[in-house]
């Protein structure tokens, strides 16, 4: 596939996986896409299986993502981990405002932009999740909830932090539900969010910016979404738990 952009494919494992299933599926993962050069390939394993995963990507095209992070550096915040943490198993990628956390922990923008710039100060690349609730879309808000949540989640980033910042177009009811979007949708979200990172930014921004659509992606699915102009990769949640659809997703993307 030709595009503007390279492509970047996160597989989100959320909380699953024990580190022998991580080392297993990673190790699968290994074979399959040992030849791809053409997609970033990032994997997300929870927390407790950073430390052996880390080893068993060291020689190869798969990088480490991680599914949050605090907005602090270090100090008495019980149960959190902070980047410096990560950056010691050479984690390159961080997800930010998981709709489960917004919905769950209740992050909010205001607090996904300190992470956001914490990462970087980090210099981990961000990847900031937006998208509207199903009652949203109905309501004809999606333009303005996304333009909300991109303003607020990436506010105080300099243009060039917000080159290295992916940003994923996750619409709530497309998780984990079987729905994915259209790719008509997919694109003309993609585009509107692209159009607030020209106002906030500028064009050239804008023009560099990855975004990822999430949402029920599949090996059926992958190959027309990305190839839409302002679709520029995949995050991936269930699809991502079984190395054959997750290596498809990619395959199917080149
Ligand atoms: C996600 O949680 O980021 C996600 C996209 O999940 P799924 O692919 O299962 O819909």
């Amino acid at each position: 596939m030709n595009k503007e952009r390279k492509l970047i494919v996160a597989g989100n494992w959320k909380m699953n996986k024990t580190v022998a299933e991580a080392l297993a599926l990673v190790g699968d993962l290994k074979l399959e896409l040992a030849n791809v050069k053409e997609v970033d390939i990032v994997v997300c394993p929870p927390f407790t299986a950073m430390c052996e995963v880390s080893k068993a990507v060291l020689d190869s095209n798969i990088r480490l993502g991680a599914q949050n992070m605090s907005e602090n550096n270090a100090g008495a915040y019980t149960g959190e981990i902070c980047a410096g943490m990560l950056k010691e198993f050479s984690v390159r990628y961080v997800i930010l405002g998981h709709s489960e956390r917004r919905q769950y922990q209740k992050e909010s923008d205001a607090l996904i932009s300190k992470k956001a710039l914490a990462a970087h100060a980090a210099s981990l690349k961000p990847i900031v999740c937006v998208g509207e609730t199903l009652d949203e879309r109905v309501a004809n808000q999606t333009e303005k909830v996304l333009e909300t949540q991109v303003r607020g989640s990436l506010s105080g980033l300099s243009k060039g932090q917000m080159e290295e910042t992916i940003v994923a177009y996750e619409p709530v009811w497309a998780i984990g539900t079987g729905k994915t979007a259209t790719t008509a949708q997919a694109q003309s979200a993609h585009a509107v969010i692209r159009g607030v990172l020209a106002k906030m930014f500028d064009e050239t921004v804008a023009r560099r910016v990855r975004i990822q659509y999430g949402g029920s992606v599949k090996p059926a699915n992958a190959r027309e979404l990305m190839s839409q102009p302002d679709v520029d990769g995949a995050l991936v949640g269930g699809a991502a738990l079984e190395p054959r659809s997750f290596a498809e997703i990619i395959k199917n993307s080149i």
